[in-house]
C-alpha cells in the first residue's frame, strides 16, 4: 500500500470542499433538520490549546454520521470574543484588544480549518461584533423591562491577577482555573438575572430530556439550586428601640432541628456586622447575636 500523504490529500480535498462550498447549510425543507452546535473558542490566546479539538473532533465525527444519514446538518462556529480574558491579553501583549481579537481569530480559524472540520464558515459569528451584540443589548433590555435584571452587591469569587470575576465552575481547588491565583470573595455591585423566577420551570423541563446522561442532568439541577426551606428571623438581643429591632435573618432546609440552635455564624461580607462591629468596640460591651 503506497503511503498516506497527508500533507497533499487533506491539502486538496479541503480545497476542494472551500471551493464548492459542500458543509454549507441550505433552509431546504427536503431533508430532516439537524442542529449541531460546539461551544464557541474564546480567542483570548495566540492559538488553540488541545483541549480544544479534543471536543470539536467528537462533534465533527458527529456532524458528518448525521450528513451521511441524510440530515441537512446546520454546524456553524463563532468566536466568543467579548470580555475581560481579551483585554488581559491585549494588556499583557500591548495590543489594542480589538486588533487582538482579529489576529487570535485568523490564527484560529486557519488551525481549525486544518482540521477539515465541517462548519459552515457562511455563518460564523464574533461576539465583539455591534452586529451580535446589538441582540444581546436588546435582551438584556427586555429582561431590564421585566424586572429580572437587577442590581445587586454580592460577593463574588475575585481573581486578583486576573482582574476579574469567576463563576465557581472556574475555580480548581480554590484556585483560579486561568493562572492559579488564590481566589478572594469580594463583594462587588452588579448586574444579576433572577434565574431563581425560573428554577421550576427549569427543574420540570429537566424530564423533557431523556436522552441526556443522569449526571448531566443532576448538574443542572445542582447549578439551578433549588431548595425548599423557611426563613427564619432571630432578634438581636441588645435592640433598644422595639420600633429599632434587628433580625438576623437566616435560611434553613431543616425547621425541625432548629431547637437545637445555640448560635449564629454572620459571614465576614455581611451588612450586619459592621454595625455589630462598631458597637461591640466600645469598651466593656461584649454582644450575644442570638
Ligand atoms: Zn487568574
Amino acid at each position: 500500500m503506497e503511503k498516506y500523504n497527508h500533507g497533499e490529500i487533506e491539502k486538496k480535498w479541503q480545497k476542494k470542499w472551500a471551493e464548492t462550498n459542500i458543509y454549507r447549510a441550505t433552509e431546504s425543507q427536503e431533508k430532516p433538520k439537524y442542529y449541531v452546535l460546539d461551544m464557541f473558542p474564546y480567542p483570548s490566546g495566540a492559538g488553540l490549546h488541545v483541549g480544544h479539538p479534543k471536543g470539536y473532533i467528537a462533534t465533527d465525527v458527529f456532524a458528518r454520521m448525521k450528513m451521511m444519514q441524510g440530515f441537512n446538518v446546520l454546524h456553524p462556529m463563532g468566536w466568543d470574543a467579548f470580555g475581560l480574558p481579551a483585554e488581559n491579553y491585549a494588556i499583557k501583549n500591548k495590543i489594542h484588544p480589538r486588533i487582538a481579537v482579529e489576529q487570535n481569530i485568523a490564527a484560529f480559524k486557519s488551525q481549525l480549518e486544518k482540521f477539515g472540520f465541517t462548519y459552515d464558515w457562511d455563518r460564523e459569528i464574533n461576539t465583539s461584533e455591534p452586529r451580535f451584540y446589538r441582540w444581546t443589548q436588546w435582551i438584556f433590555l427586555q429582561l431590564f423591562k421585566q424586572g429580572l435584571a437587577y442590581q445587586s452587591k454580592e460577593p463574588i469569587n475575585w481573581c486578583p491577577s486576573c482582574k476579574t470575576g469567576l463563576a465557581n465552575e472556574d475555580l480548581e481547588g480554590g484556585k483560579c482555573e486561568r493562572c492559579g491565583s488564590e481566589i478572594e470573595r469580594k463583594p462587588m455591585r452588579q448586574w444579576v438575572l433572577k434565574i431563581t423566577d425560573y428554577a421550576d420551570r427549569l427543574l420540570a423541563d429537566l424530564q423533557e430530556l431523556p436522552d441526556w446522561e443522569e449526571s448531566i442532568k443532576e448538574m443542572q439541577k445542582n447549578w439551578i439550586g433549588k431548595s425548599e426551606g423557611a426563613t427564619i428571623k432571630f432578634p438581636i438581643s441588645d435592640s433598644k428601640n422595639p420600633n429599632d429591632q434587628k433580625y438576623l435573618e437566616v435560611f434553613t432546609t431543616r425547621l425541625d432541628t432548629i431547637y437545637g440552635c445555640t448560635y449564629c455564624v454572620v459571614a465576614p461580607e455581611h451588612p450586619l456586622l459592621l454595625e455589630l462591629g462598631e458597637r461591640m468596640q466600645k469598651p466593656g460591651r461584649g454582644r450575644k447575636i442570638c
